[in-house]
């Protein structure tokens, strides 16, 4: 039987036709999703609508407590989970693949658990009561990518059901089994109808985006689909969070010592395969220190295998699709033909499946499509420098602006070179780092609202103001 391509009001429903999901690992279907119909998308906002009152209305204290109840539901099966999200997204079950994923995602849930909703008093004496209140918003659309499907939908999900909306979600096409997984899970400690989801191609997303019960739309993917999502919401004005693409860059100050930089250089650009929104994409590297520092990087990259996620050994894992996977081929490819010099890597491994090895690529400049778009993939391009003003207005001169990271031993100088960057977040001396009670989200192109703790949860919810 196929994976069913809809679940609402607590019902698992299977769909008309089948789509199939790829291995990655080695390029051929292993398994079919039922497509959910237009039909059973207005099913699942309409159960979404219907449970929302009852769900609004709960203490505060009950959702806190549903919550938990998910994050032990997630703990109790998540290697379950892991297996399946290793079968269709490639990332290892172990290391920082997907076991840590799931890891992630049960921390997420229970720090949303705790996050609370106070009534805020601006004034209450004997001239005036002014309360500000919290209401949650309604339907809330959720609609993931495939590079971190399950705790990218939980950064989703979790939010919006603690402040009391209750939630529509689609998965990727390409990642949509271990997300249906855990919504079919998830339903042993939610009402039904509050927690919804629906599977199916891109086509299916335009009519949560345009629907007229979604009062809210939080999408995570690429910058070109979120300027659809915005128009396809704005005749019924929804709120929105934009989590798009990033082209980070990270600068290396020339007071490093190479090798103690390289291991965190290296994850902050290939964790995930280089699959990460805020991945270190561009590194900026000051001349006096540059080749060092490319043999250092080097020496690392020798250490890490790349092979099916179902193998111990292997570190990383497959390109997710084959798309993603030309996609790299093609920068990289572009970048040599224009005069980089290739450390290690660049060029596909032999066999079945999408796998391309780490690649470290010198002697990059602006200009190359490795430097100016963003590669989401195992290839990091290394830039030369030799003034700092000059590589803050390179790194500086993208439309995106999800991360960034200086890389010094003067912290205080570091930090302020830190803050020059245009981005979301500015890390020193590491580049990825992310925590449930931090804001995370971009400006420019990279989208807008953040998600995480009590600045993410700002996003589901109206301020009603009670005066008198
Ligand atoms: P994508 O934009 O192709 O797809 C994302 C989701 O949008 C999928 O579920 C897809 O089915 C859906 N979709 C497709 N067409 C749509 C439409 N017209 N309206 C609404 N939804 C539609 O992105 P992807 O390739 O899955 O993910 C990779 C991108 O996501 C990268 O650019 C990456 O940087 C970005 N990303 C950003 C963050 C962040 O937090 N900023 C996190 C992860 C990934």
């Amino acid at each position: 039987m196929a994976v069913p391509g809809a679940i609402h009001s607590g019902r698992i429903e299977q769909g008309h036709d089948l789509f199939g999901v790829v291995n990655p690992a080695n390029g051929d279907v292993f398994e079919y999703v039922a497509q959910a119909d237009a039909e059973q998308v207005h099913s699942a906002v309409a159960a979404a609508k219907r449970s929302f009152p009852a769900w609004a209305s709960l203490a505060d204290a009950d959702r806190q407590a549903a919550l938990t109840r998910c994050a032990d539901i997630i703990e109790k099966h998540a290697d379950e989970l892991a297996r399946l999200l290793t079968a269709e997204q490639g990332k290892p079950f172990g290391g920082m693949g997907s076991r840590f994923e799931l890891d992630g995602a049960i921390g997420w849930t229970r720090h949303t658990a705790t996050l609370s909703l106070p009534v805020e008093f601006v004034q209450d004496d004997e001239h005036a009561h002014i309360a500000i209140h919290r209401r949650p918003l309604g339907v809330v659309a959720a609609i993931t990518p495939w590079n971190w499907p399950i705790m990218i939908a939980i950064w989703q999900i979790m939010p919006a059901l603690r402040a009391g909306n209750t939630v529509v979600l689609k998965p990727s096409p390409y990642t949509p089994i271990s997300t249906m997984r855990l919504v079919e899970l998830l339903q042993q400690a939610l009402p039904p109808g509050v927690l919804n989801a629906v599977a199916g191609q891109d086509s299916l997303a335009p009519i949560l985006t345009s629907h007229p019960d979604i009062a809210k739309v939080c999408f995570t993917g690429s910058t070109a689909t979120g300027r659809k999502v915005m128009g396809s919401a704005a005749p019924t004005l929804k709120r929105l969070t934009l989590e798009l693409g990033g082209n980070d860059a990270g600068i290396v100050l020339p007071d490093v010592d190479p090798s103690a930089i390289a291991e965190g250089v290296f994850w902050g650009a290939f964790i995930n395969n280089g699959q990460t929104c805020a991945a270190l994409k561009r590194l900026y590297v000051h001349d006096s220190v540059y080749e060092p520092v490319c043999d250092a990087l080097t020496r690392y990259a020798s250490t890490i295998k790349t092979g099916p996620g179902d193998q111990d050994d292997s570190i990383l894992g497959p390109i997710q699709n084959r798309m993603q996977f030309d996609k790299v081929v093609q920068l990289v490819d572009g970048a040599r033909a224009a005069g980089a010099r290739i450390l290690t890597g660049g060029a596909p491994l032999q066999g079945p499946g999408y796998f391309y090895p780490v690649t470290l690529v010198a002697d990059a400049e602006p200009g190359m499509g490795l430097v100016d778009d963003e590669q989401f993939g195992p290839a990091l391009p290394i830039i030369r420098y030799s003034d700092i003003e000059d590589a803050l207005a390179q790194a500086n001169n993208s439309d995106v602006g999800l991360g960034g990271s200086i890389w010094s031993s003067n912290i205080s100088m570091a930090r302020q070179f830190a803050l020059r960057l245009e981005c979301g977040t500015s890390w020193v001396n590491k580049h990825g780092a992310i925590r449930p009670d931090t804001p995370f989200g971009g400006i420019k192109a990279s989208g807008f609202g953040v998600e995480f703790g009590h600045h993410g949860l700002n996003e589901f919810y109206s301020l009603r103001v009670l005066h008198d």
